[in-house]
C-alpha cells in the first residue's frame, strides 16, 4: 500500500478549489495572466472586496471615539476582529492574550522589539535571531540591541543555527546554543525563499518552558493551520495583505504569559479600520475554506513544480534538496519554490516569464545577508492557482 501523495490532493480537492478560484475577480478576469507571486502579496476574494465596500458605505467612522452608530459599529468591528484573530490562531487563553493591529509584519516585529523586548533585557542577556530569513525578522532585533546600547545595556545576538541539508533550524544545535542568559528567540514559521517549515514546534523543546518565542508568520497565516496552543509561542506576527486581506492590516498576537504584558508604546493614532474590516472578512473566508485544505492544495502544487523542475538540467532549485526526491519523506515546500537558471540571469528570466503571462518575483527576495548577485526566481502560489497553470509554466521553463 502506498500512502497518498501530494498529487492525489490535486485530484481530490479539484472541485473544492474550482469553486474558490471563481471567487477571485482579478484572477478570473485575466485568464491570459498567471499570478505566481502570492508570497509578496495575495489576491483578494469577492467576500473581502464586498466587506471593504460595505464597511465604507455603511459604517465608516473612527474607532473608539464618538457616540453615534457608525463610530460604535466601527469600534465593535475592531474588537470583533481582535477576537477573530485569537480564534483563527487557536488561542485557548483569550482572557490574557492581546491583539495589536500594525501595518504589517515588519511594523509588528519592530513593535515587539522596541516596545517590549528592550524593557525585558539586562546587561549580558542573549537573544537568538535568524540571520538568513527575511530582513524584517532581523533588523528589529538589531535595532533593539542599538537602543539598549544607548542605555548602557549590552545584549548579545546569537544566530539561530540552521541545518545545512534541510534548511530549517537545527534543534539539536539549538539546544547547545541556548544558555542561562538566553531571554528571547525570534523565529520564522515558513521561509519566504525556500518554502520550508522551519521546525518551530521544536524550538520550545530546545529552549525550555520560560523563554519567550516570537514567530514571524508572514508566510504561514492563510496558508496552513497555525495554532499558538500547539506551537507554544508568545508572539505571532503577520501581514493581512498576504492572507487575502488588504495592505495595512497586520497583527501582533501576544500571549502575555512570559515576561511583561505587551503594550505597544507611543501614540498609534487612528487604526486602519478599512483594512481591519477586510481582515475580519479574510479570516472568515479562510476559516470556511479550511486552512488544512489550502495547505494540501498549495503543497501539492509546489510538489508538482519541484518534481518536474528537478529533471530539467538548466535549473537549480534552492533550499532543501532531500525533499526533491520523488519518494521523499522530508517535508514538502509550502507554496514557495525558488530556483535559478544556470545561464539566464534571474532578472531576465523574470522578464521572459512575464512575456508568457507569468508574474513571479525575480531578485534577492529581501533575504538577510543576500546581495544582488544572489538573484533567483521565486514562484509562490495560493489557493487560486491551478495545476494547469503550473503545467503551463513548466512547459515554458522547459524551452529555456
Ligand atoms: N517576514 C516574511 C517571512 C516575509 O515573507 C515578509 C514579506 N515578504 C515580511 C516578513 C514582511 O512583510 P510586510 O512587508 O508585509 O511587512
Amino acid at each position: 500500500m502506498f500512502d497518498k501523495g501530494p498529487h492525489d490532493d490535486l485530484k481530490e480537492l479539484a472541485d473544492w478549489q474550482r469553486e474558490l478560484r471563481e471567487q477571485f475577480p482579478i484572477i478570473t478576469g485575466h485568464p491570459e495572466l498567471v499570478y505566481l507571486d502570492s508570497a509578496a502579496t495575495s489576491q483578494k476574494p469577492q467576500a473581502v472586496l464586498d466587506a471593504t465596500s460595505a464597511y465604507l458605505t455603511t459604517s465608516n467612522a473612527n474607532a473608539g471615539r464618538g457616540a453615534y452608530p457608525w463610530a460604535n459599529r466601527t469600534t465593535a468591528m475592531v474588537e470583533r476582529t481582535r477576537q477573530r484573530v485569537k480564534d483563527f490562531l487557536g488561542d485557548s487563553d483569550r482572557e490574557r492574550s492581546g491583539v495589536h493591529f500594525a501595518s504589517g509584519t515588519t511594523e509588528g516585529l519592530r513593535s515587539v522589539a522596541r516596545d517590549w523586548l528592550t524593557d525585558q533585557l539586562s546587561d549580558g542577556d542573549e537573544i537568538l535571531v535568524p540571520f538568513a530569513d527575511h530582513r524584517a525578522n532581523l533588523e528589529p532585533w538589531l535595532e533593539a540591541q542599538r537602543l539598549l546600547g544607548q542605555r548602557g545595556i549590552t545584549a548579545h545576538l546569537r544566530a539561530l543555527p540552521y541545518q545545512a541539508a534541510s534548511g530549517d533550524y537545527d534543534h539539536r544545535a539549538l539546544a547547545g546554543t541556548v544558555g542561562p542568559r538566553t531571554r528571547f528567540v525570534a523565529a520564522t514559521h515558513i521561509h519566504h525563499v525556500y518554502g520550508g517549515d522551519m521546525n518551530v514546534h521544536r524550538i520550545r523543546e530546545a529552549v525550555g518552558p520560560d523563554v519567550p518565542i516570537c514567530l514571524d508568520a508572514a508566510q504561514s497565516i492563510g496558508h496552513l493551520p497555525v495554532s499558538v496552543t500547539e506551537l507554544d509561542v508568545d508572539f505571532v506576527v503577520f501581514s493581512g495583505h498576504k492572507a487575502l486581506a488588504l495592505p495595512g492590516s497586520g497583527a501582533v498576537w501576544a500571549r502575555n504569559a512570559r515576561g511583561a504584558q505587551f503594550r505597544p508604546g507611543g501614540w498609534y493614532g487612528t487604526p486602519n479600520t478599512v483594512a481591519i474590516a477586510a481582515l475580519e472578512a479574510a479570516l472568515d473566508w479562510l476559516h470556511a475554506a479550511g486552512t488544512d485544505r489550502i495547505a494540501r492544495w498549495t503543497t501539492a502544487l509546489t510538489a508538482r513544480i519541484t518534481d518536474r523542475l528537478r529533471r530539467l538540467a538548466p535549473y537549480e532549485i534552492l533550499g532543501c534538496q532531500a525533499s526533491l526526491a520523488a519518494d521523499s519523506t522530508a517535508q514538502r515546500r509550502h507554496g514557495i519554490v525558488t530556483f535559478r537558471h544556470r545561464r539566464i540571469p534571474s532578472d531576465d528570466l523574470g522578464f521572459i516569464l512575464f512575456s508568457h503571462g507569468f508574474m513571479v518575483r525575480a531578485d534577492s527576495l529581501c533575504q538577510a545577508g543576500a546581495d544582488h548577485h544572489d538573484g533567483s526566481v521565486r514562484v509562490s502560489v495560493h489557493v487560486y492557482n491551478t495545476a494547469e497553470e503550473i503545467d503551463r509554466l513548466l512547459t515554458v521553463l522547459a524551452t529555456l
